[in-house]
Protein backbone atom coordinates (compact mmCIF):
# COMPACT_ATOMS: atom_id res chain seq x y z
CA UNK A 1 0.00 0.00 0.00
CA UNK A 2 1.48 3.26 -0.52
CA UNK A 3 1.56 5.74 1.84
CA UNK A 4 -1.09 7.93 2.54
CA UNK A 5 0.05 11.66 2.50
CA UNK A 6 -2.27 14.61 3.46
CA UNK A 7 -3.37 16.44 0.69
CA UNK A 8 -2.32 19.38 1.06
CA UNK A 9 0.91 20.13 3.66
CA UNK A 10 1.78 24.23 4.02
CA UNK A 11 5.14 24.33 5.87
CA UNK A 12 6.25 27.98 7.95
CA UNK A 13 4.42 29.84 4.74
CA UNK A 14 5.27 33.54 4.84
CA UNK A 15 3.91 36.63 2.25
CA UNK A 16 5.10 40.19 3.34
CA UNK A 17 3.76 42.82 1.86
CA UNK A 18 6.41 45.90 2.49
CA UNK A 19 6.87 45.83 6.21
CA UNK A 20 3.59 43.89 6.65
CA UNK A 21 3.33 40.56 7.77
CA UNK A 22 0.14 39.14 6.28
CA UNK A 23 0.96 35.89 6.52
CA UNK A 24 3.11 35.18 9.45
CA UNK A 25 4.79 31.83 9.59
CA UNK A 26 1.76 29.26 9.06
CA UNK A 27 1.96 25.79 9.03
CA UNK A 28 -1.08 23.46 8.83
CA UNK A 29 -2.00 19.93 7.17
CA UNK A 30 -5.40 19.57 5.11
CA UNK A 31 -6.37 15.65 5.45
CA UNK A 32 -8.03 14.49 2.20
CA UNK A 33 -11.80 14.20 1.57
CA UNK A 34 -12.76 16.30 4.37
CA UNK A 35 -13.95 19.91 4.31
CA UNK A 36 -11.32 22.19 6.24
CA UNK A 37 -12.48 25.26 7.45
CA UNK A 38 -10.57 28.68 7.75
CA UNK A 39 -11.95 31.59 10.12
CA UNK A 40 -10.18 34.41 11.80
CA UNK A 41 -11.26 38.27 11.95
CA UNK A 42 -10.50 40.67 8.96
CA UNK A 43 -7.46 41.29 7.97
CA UNK A 44 -6.10 38.17 9.35
CA UNK A 45 -4.23 37.02 6.38
CA UNK A 46 -6.90 34.26 5.27
CA UNK A 47 -7.34 35.66 1.59
CA UNK A 48 -3.56 36.10 1.43
CA UNK A 49 -3.11 32.70 2.56
CA UNK A 50 -5.39 31.74 0.22
CA UNK A 51 -3.80 32.80 -2.81
CA UNK A 52 -0.44 31.97 -2.13
CA UNK A 53 -1.75 28.22 -1.70
CA UNK A 54 -3.42 28.25 -5.16
CA UNK A 55 -0.03 30.40 -6.42
CA UNK A 56 -2.19 33.51 -7.83
CA UNK A 57 0.40 35.06 -5.03
CA UNK A 58 4.28 33.99 -5.03
CA UNK A 59 5.12 33.24 -0.81
CA UNK A 60 7.83 35.16 0.54
CA UNK A 61 9.29 31.94 2.13
CA UNK A 62 7.79 28.88 3.12
CA UNK A 63 7.31 25.76 1.37
CA UNK A 64 3.51 24.17 0.17
CA UNK A 65 3.11 20.46 -0.75
CA UNK A 66 0.10 18.66 -2.95
CA UNK A 67 0.09 15.08 -1.85
CA UNK A 68 4.13 15.00 -0.90
CA UNK A 69 4.81 17.20 -4.29
CA UNK A 70 6.82 20.17 -3.66
CA UNK A 71 4.99 22.73 -5.72
CA UNK A 72 6.10 26.32 -3.91
CA UNK A 73 7.68 27.01 -7.45
CA UNK A 74 4.63 26.33 -9.52
CA UNK A 75 2.26 28.66 -11.24
CA UNK A 76 -1.17 28.63 -10.31
CA UNK A 77 -1.54 26.95 -13.88
CA UNK A 78 0.36 24.41 -13.16
CA UNK A 79 -0.89 23.69 -10.10
CA UNK A 80 -4.45 23.53 -10.98
CA UNK A 81 -3.18 20.77 -13.63
CA UNK A 82 -2.53 19.01 -10.65
CA UNK A 83 -5.66 19.14 -9.29
CA UNK A 84 -5.22 22.29 -6.56
CA UNK A 85 -8.18 24.35 -8.01
CA UNK A 86 -9.57 28.07 -6.34
CA UNK A 87 -12.36 29.86 -7.72
CA UNK A 88 -12.39 32.90 -9.33
CA UNK A 89 -14.93 35.71 -9.07
CA UNK A 90 -16.84 35.86 -12.96
CA UNK A 91 -14.56 38.43 -14.79
CA UNK A 92 -17.24 41.11 -16.37
CA UNK A 93 -16.71 40.32 -19.59
CA UNK A 94 -18.19 36.63 -18.87
CA UNK A 95 -21.58 38.39 -18.59
CA UNK A 96 -22.32 38.72 -21.97
CA UNK A 97 -21.82 34.94 -22.73
CA UNK A 98 -24.55 32.76 -21.44
CA UNK A 99 -24.33 30.16 -18.31
CA UNK A 100 -23.42 27.41 -20.17
CA UNK A 101 -20.82 29.30 -21.73
CA UNK A 102 -19.09 29.99 -19.02
CA UNK A 103 -18.72 26.02 -18.16
CA UNK A 104 -17.16 25.89 -21.66
CA UNK A 105 -14.77 28.13 -21.69
CA UNK A 106 -13.00 27.07 -18.16
CA UNK A 107 -12.74 23.59 -19.51
CA UNK A 108 -8.60 22.83 -20.13
CA UNK A 109 -6.83 22.39 -22.88
CA UNK A 110 -9.84 23.40 -25.30
CA UNK A 111 -10.34 26.18 -27.82
CA UNK A 112 -12.63 28.01 -25.58
CA UNK A 113 -9.04 28.68 -23.43
CA UNK A 114 -9.59 32.23 -25.04
CA UNK A 115 -11.95 34.83 -25.01
CA UNK A 116 -11.83 34.39 -28.51
CA UNK A 117 -13.05 31.10 -28.97
CA UNK A 118 -15.82 31.83 -26.29
CA UNK A 119 -17.28 34.55 -28.30
CA UNK A 120 -17.33 32.76 -31.56
CA UNK A 121 -20.74 30.84 -30.19
CA UNK A 122 -22.54 27.78 -30.26
CA UNK A 123 -21.07 26.54 -33.71
CA UNK A 124 -17.85 26.88 -32.67
CA UNK A 125 -18.24 24.67 -29.80
CA UNK A 126 -20.55 22.02 -31.83
CA UNK A 127 -17.44 21.01 -33.77
CA UNK A 128 -15.31 18.81 -31.59
CA UNK A 129 -16.34 19.83 -27.91
CA UNK A 130 -19.32 17.61 -27.51
CA UNK A 131 -17.42 15.42 -24.46
CA UNK A 132 -17.24 19.25 -22.63
CA UNK A 133 -20.55 20.04 -23.22
CA UNK A 134 -21.74 16.73 -21.74
CA UNK A 135 -20.00 17.38 -18.71
CA UNK A 136 -20.96 20.76 -18.71
CA UNK A 137 -25.00 20.11 -18.55
CA UNK A 138 -24.24 17.35 -16.28
CA UNK A 139 -23.01 19.69 -13.53
CA UNK A 140 -25.69 21.97 -14.78
CA UNK A 141 -28.64 19.52 -14.06
CA UNK A 142 -26.53 18.42 -10.48
CA UNK A 143 -26.37 21.97 -9.58
CA UNK A 144 -30.16 22.72 -10.50
CA UNK A 145 -29.33 24.77 -13.12
CA UNK A 146 -30.28 23.64 -16.69
CA UNK A 147 -32.99 25.78 -16.83
CA UNK A 148 -30.40 28.61 -17.04
CA UNK A 149 -28.00 26.86 -19.41
CA UNK A 150 -28.67 29.97 -22.28
CA UNK A 151 -29.18 32.93 -19.95
CA UNK A 152 -26.85 35.27 -20.19
CA UNK A 153 -24.49 34.68 -16.80
CA UNK A 154 -25.27 38.56 -16.18
CA UNK A 155 -28.74 38.43 -15.79
CA UNK A 156 -28.01 35.44 -12.52
CA UNK A 157 -28.56 36.24 -8.85
CA UNK A 158 -25.62 36.62 -6.84
CA UNK A 159 -26.39 33.13 -5.24
CA UNK A 160 -26.37 31.90 -9.38
CA UNK A 161 -22.86 33.49 -9.90
CA UNK A 162 -21.36 31.26 -6.98
CA UNK A 163 -22.86 28.50 -8.06
CA UNK A 164 -21.17 29.23 -11.70
CA UNK A 165 -17.84 29.96 -9.86
CA UNK A 166 -18.31 26.42 -8.46
CA UNK A 167 -18.88 24.55 -11.32
CA UNK A 168 -16.54 26.62 -13.38
CA UNK A 169 -13.69 25.11 -11.05
CA UNK A 170 -15.11 21.60 -11.12
CA UNK A 171 -14.41 21.70 -14.87
CA UNK A 172 -10.91 21.81 -13.85
CA UNK A 173 -11.62 18.28 -12.04
CA UNK A 174 -9.95 19.49 -8.92
CA UNK A 175 -8.90 17.03 -6.40
CA UNK A 176 -8.89 20.03 -3.96
CA UNK A 177 -11.01 22.76 -4.03
CA UNK A 178 -10.26 26.42 -2.49
CA UNK A 179 -12.95 28.46 -1.71
CA UNK A 180 -13.21 31.92 -0.57
CA UNK A 181 -16.00 32.78 1.45
CA UNK A 182 -18.41 31.11 -1.53
CA UNK A 183 -21.91 32.26 0.67
CA UNK A 184 -20.53 35.88 1.52
CA UNK A 185 -23.74 37.82 -0.47
CA UNK A 186 -25.66 35.10 -0.78
CA UNK A 187 -29.57 34.71 -0.22
CA UNK A 188 -30.04 32.29 2.81
CA UNK A 189 -31.83 29.93 0.41
CA UNK A 190 -29.36 29.33 -2.27
CA UNK A 191 -26.90 29.27 0.74
CA UNK A 192 -28.83 26.06 1.92
CA UNK A 193 -27.99 24.58 -1.56
CA UNK A 194 -24.48 25.86 -1.42
CA UNK A 195 -24.06 23.78 1.70
CA UNK A 196 -26.02 20.31 -0.09
CA UNK A 197 -23.51 20.63 -3.12
CA UNK A 198 -20.61 20.77 -0.73
CA UNK A 199 -21.62 18.13 1.35
CA UNK A 200 -22.38 15.81 -1.73
CA UNK A 201 -18.99 17.08 -3.07
CA UNK A 202 -16.86 15.46 -0.39
CA UNK A 203 -19.22 12.25 -0.23
CA UNK A 204 -17.79 12.32 -3.69
CA UNK A 205 -14.33 12.00 -2.18
CA UNK A 206 -13.58 16.12 -3.19
CA UNK A 207 -11.19 17.56 -0.73
CA UNK A 208 -12.71 21.08 0.26
CA UNK A 209 -10.40 23.96 2.01
CA UNK A 210 -12.53 27.07 2.84
CA UNK A 211 -12.85 30.70 3.98
CA UNK A 212 -16.12 31.13 5.55
CA UNK A 213 -17.29 34.43 8.15
CA UNK A 214 -20.22 32.68 9.37
CA UNK A 215 -19.43 30.92 12.45
CA UNK A 216 -22.52 28.23 12.05
CA UNK A 217 -22.17 27.00 8.48
CA UNK A 218 -18.37 26.54 9.58
CA UNK A 219 -19.95 24.16 12.45
CA UNK A 220 -22.48 22.54 9.83
CA UNK A 221 -20.07 22.29 7.21
CA UNK A 222 -15.97 21.29 8.36
CA UNK A 223 -15.12 18.34 9.76
CA UNK A 224 -11.76 20.62 11.29
CA UNK A 225 -11.18 24.33 11.59
CA UNK A 226 -7.78 26.09 11.74
CA UNK A 227 -7.98 29.89 13.04
CA UNK A 228 -6.21 32.70 11.98
CA UNK A 229 -5.27 36.25 13.61
CA UNK A 230 -2.72 38.78 12.40
CA UNK A 231 -0.99 36.51 10.13
CA UNK A 232 -0.76 33.44 12.46
CA UNK A 233 -2.29 30.01 13.22
CA UNK A 234 -3.70 30.79 16.94
CA UNK A 235 -5.72 27.29 16.91
CA UNK A 236 -7.32 24.15 15.23
CA UNK A 237 -10.02 21.70 15.78
CA UNK A 238 -13.54 20.97 15.84
CA UNK A 239 -15.98 24.36 15.73
CA UNK A 240 -17.20 22.88 18.80
CA UNK A 241 -14.01 22.50 20.23
CA UNK A 242 -13.08 25.97 19.47
CA UNK A 243 -15.95 27.26 20.78
CA UNK A 244 -14.78 26.07 24.15
CA UNK A 245 -11.46 27.94 23.85
CA UNK A 246 -11.21 31.17 25.73
CA UNK A 247 -8.25 32.83 23.80
CA UNK A 248 -9.66 31.56 20.15
CA UNK A 249 -12.56 33.30 21.15
CA UNK A 250 -11.71 36.71 22.19
CA UNK A 251 -9.27 36.78 19.51
CA UNK A 252 -12.18 36.23 17.01
CA UNK A 253 -14.25 38.66 18.13
CA UNK A 254 -11.66 41.70 19.43
CA UNK A 255 -10.06 41.15 15.65
P1 LIG B 1 -8.48 38.34 5.42
O1 LIG B 1 -8.81 37.62 4.16
O2 LIG B 1 -8.23 37.44 6.58
O3 LIG B 1 -9.50 39.38 5.77
P2 LIG B 1 -6.27 39.41 3.89
O4 LIG B 1 -5.43 38.25 3.55
O5 LIG B 1 -7.15 39.96 2.85
O6 LIG B 1 -7.09 39.12 5.23
O7 LIG B 1 -5.31 40.60 4.37
C1 LIG B 1 -4.32 40.41 5.38
C2 LIG B 1 -3.54 41.70 5.54
O8 LIG B 1 -2.70 41.89 4.39
C3 LIG B 1 -4.41 42.92 5.67
O9 LIG B 1 -3.81 43.83 6.59
C4 LIG B 1 -4.39 43.50 4.28
O10 LIG B 1 -4.55 44.89 4.32
C5 LIG B 1 -3.00 43.13 3.79
N1 LIG B 1 -2.95 42.95 2.34
C6 LIG B 1 -3.65 42.03 1.62
N2 LIG B 1 -3.36 42.12 0.31
C7 LIG B 1 -2.45 43.13 0.19
C8 LIG B 1 -1.75 43.71 -0.90
N3 LIG B 1 -1.93 43.27 -2.16
N4 LIG B 1 -0.89 44.73 -0.64
C9 LIG B 1 -0.71 45.16 0.63
N5 LIG B 1 -1.32 44.66 1.69
C10 LIG B 1 -2.19 43.65 1.50
MG1 LIG C 1 -10.52 37.65 2.93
Amino acid sequence: MPPEHPMLVATDVHRHFEGMHAVDGVSLEVPRGQITGLIGPNGAGKSTFMAVVAGTLPATSGRILLEAEDITRLPAYARARRGLVRTFQLPSEFARLTVLENLLVAAPHNRGDSLFGALMGRRYWAQDEERIVTEARSLLQRFGMSAKESDYAGTMSGGQKRLIEIMRALMLHPRILLLDEPMSGVHPRVIEQIQYYLQVLRTEGLTILMVEHELHLVEQLCDSVFVMAQGKLIGSGTMASLRRQREIVDAYLVG
